[in-house]
């Protein structure tokens, strides 16, 4: 009776050993975590394909939030701390019918990614819901911005606290960016 004991409790023993290190190595579904933007936060998240990155659904959950924007009929996802500054610079937008007519296209908020779409490159703002990009198509990177653009941040993101990709130097210039700083 004794032996059975023993030979019960080695092997449960060997079972629990066996299986110890399938918890210990259990992957973390979102192993890198972003660095901190300010009142922004960080989050957890894991590469995706072509320069995307997944984001910790809880962090998104708690801090990404829809907001309509005045003037373009356009509902887009934002920084819940981002969302008034944004709201912000659309209310001057939409109060002036020649600033409205220079948004031709919204091409992005947030979108979970790195800079210029390049996995070897730092994270973009986009990925915490803090930047929006206009008329992507005539400002690409690192090209000289449009006066539209120019205008739409002198007259409405500037005054809403916003800083503006047409202002970065060399090859960084990205005058369809406009982000709020941290
Ligand atoms: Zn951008």
């Amino acid at each position: 009776m004794k032996l059975k004991v023993k030979s019960v409790v080695l092997i449960l023993t060997m079972l629990l050993c066996s299986l110890a290190p399938a918890f210990a190595y259990a992957a973390d579904p979102y192993p890198k975590t972003s660095p901190t933007h300010g009142k922004f936060g960080q989050f957890k998240y894991k590469e995706a394909s072509g320069g995307r990155i997944e984001i910790d659904p809880s962090w998104s959950k708690s801090n990404i939030v829809s907001v309509s924007l005045p003037g373009v009929n356009k509902t887009v996802s934002i920084h819940k701390n981002a969302k008034d500054a944004l709201v912000k610079a659309f209310t001057t937008i939409k109060n002036d019918p020649a600033l409205l007519k220079k948004v031709k296209t919204l091409d992005g908020t947030w979108v979970p990614r790195h800079i210029s779409w390049d996995a070897s490159k730092p994270l973009s703002e986009h990925s915490w819901g803090i930047a929006i990009d206009i008329n992507a198509s005539a400002n690409p990177q690192g090209s000289k911005p449009t006066s539209d653009n120019k205008t739409l941040w002198e007259k409405a993101f500037k005054p809403a606290g916003f800083n503006w990709g047409g202002n970065f130097s060399g090859s960084d210039v990205d005058g369809m960016h406009f982000e709020m700083p941290y």
